[in-house]
């Protein structure tokens, strides 16, 4: 696997076709939006956008996961009424709190607001004067603690409150660390693996200091069991996104945890004005599109939905092995995006097609189709933002390029 670090930077420099293309694609089966079926505006086509196949995963920059059609009811229905914010954060926030082994729960504008939230209600408190003054730290902590491996792009969400990050190795770091500057304890969930100190010892730590923990856990469901583990782990604050693998809302995500530090998070979060959170703004679609999305994403059969993958990797990797010089390899991240991605491989002897000239063709092919790199030779694939029978198009679509290029 390639790094999560290099993956979002080869995404960045991926140019953007638009204009000529019309959709092309079907807005129907069980993964589009119904109430879309039959739109009276295609704007796809009518603002020349390009629509396509996502076989690369849960991307910002692609727009991420599609809505199943309970959420858009949810939607559709909340916005043709009135309904006090503070009102459905509250009902919302009880039943994902609820769902989750949480305290409390609110829903944010995705995980990086819940991280800047969270963290603003460990340094204010519900004291009025410190919300108004952030991100001018005077009177308040001013520290966060991070294992070095976990201090990647995302503490950005921290820092945004003012605070520094104070980087650690080792528990006698941790231990050497905190003053009477130190806020918060930091855990990103995906460095797990990297870091020296467990989330178990993580918890004992801020438990020993009573120093708050926050844990991202963005894109760490699947497993579901993931959205309770750290809440009865004993983290203070967990972070998720609502619109990767859940497919609520891409622009909601969620905070939970402590009850104090859930209340004192949502003082600087609208309606309330005047607070470093004013404008991450979740209205009453997204907050109820949230619950929803979370509601049917537990309540789904997890063990028949990872035997769908399987076979559709499977039916996938056997297409493409009938081409003598392509090979084909299995995986599963451990932690973050955990589901059965494809690597498949071409000899460059055999077939002549660089990485990118294949993503190129793909990407310029009817219907367009996005996937990421494997390497030189190589692509990668996912199946778990697919639309059903999309599989096929997919397998045909790359065995059709990888024919073409053979010499
Ligand atoms: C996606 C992601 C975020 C940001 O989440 P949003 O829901 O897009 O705000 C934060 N941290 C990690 C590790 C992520 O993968």
């Amino acid at each position: 696997m390639i790094s999560r670090r290099k993956l979002l930077k080869r995404l960045g420099t991926l140019p953007l076709i638009g204009g000529v293309m019309g959709s092309g694609i079907p807005l129907s089966g069980a993964m589009a939006n119904e109430a879309m079926a039959a739109p009276k505006r295609d704007l796809v086509k009518e603002l020349g956008m390009r629509s396509f196949i996502n076989a690369a995963g849960t991307y910002t920059a692609m727009t991420a996961s599609l809505m199943p059609k309970e959420v858009m009811e949810a939607i559709n229905f909340s916005s043709d009424h009135y309904i006090m914010l503070d009102e459905v954060q509250d009902k919302v926030g009880e039943k994902i709190a609820a769902i989750c082994h949480a305290e409390a729960a609110t829903v944010t504008a995705g995980c990086w607001s819940a991280m800047v939230l969270g963290t603003a209600g460990v340094l204010t408190g519900k004291d009025r004067e410190k919300i108004r003054q952030l991100p001018n730290l005077e009177g308040m902590k001013s520290e966060v603690i991070v294992q070095k491996s976990h201090n990647v792009g995302y503490v950005h969400a921290i820092t945004n409150t003012g605070v520094s990050v104070v980087e650690v190795e080792t528990a006698a770091d941790v231990d050497r660390a905190v003053n009477d500057k130190t806020a918060m304890l930091w855990f990103l969930n995906y460095q797990a693996p990297a870091g020296k100190i467990t989330h178990e010892e993580w918890v004992a730590l801020g438990k020993k200091h009573k120093i708050p923990t926050m844990i991202d856990m963005a894109a760490d469901v699947p497993p579901v069991e993931n959205l309770w583990k750290y809440n009865d782990m004993g983290f203070d604050l967990v972070c998720v996104s609502g619109g990767k693998a859940i497919r609520g809302p891409q622009s909601a995500g969620i905070l939970m945890g402590r009850k104090d530090l859930i209340e004192a998070a949502r003082l600087s979060a609208p309606p309330r004005g005047g607070t470093i959170g004013r404008g991450m703004k979740v209205n009453k679609e997204e907050i109820l599109g949230m619950y929803v999305a979370l509601d049917e994403y537990v309540k789904k059969d997890h063990a028949k939905e990872w035997k769908e993958w399987e076979d559709k990797v499977a039916y996938v990797a056997a297409e493409v092995e009938k081409i003598s010089g392509v090979s084909t390899e299995v995986s599963v991240p451990p932690i973050a995006n955990h589901t059965p991605y494809l690597k498949i491989s071409w000899d460059p002897a055999i077939i002549q097609l660089t990485r990118q000239q294949m993503q190129e063709k793909l990407r310029m092919g009817q219907p367009s189709i996005e996937v990421i790199s494997g390497g030189d030779h190589a692509i990668s694939m996912t199946v778990f933002m697919l639309r059903p029978k999309e599989e096929k198009i997919v397998a045909k679509r790359i065995a059709e390029e990888l024919q073409i290029a053979k010499v």
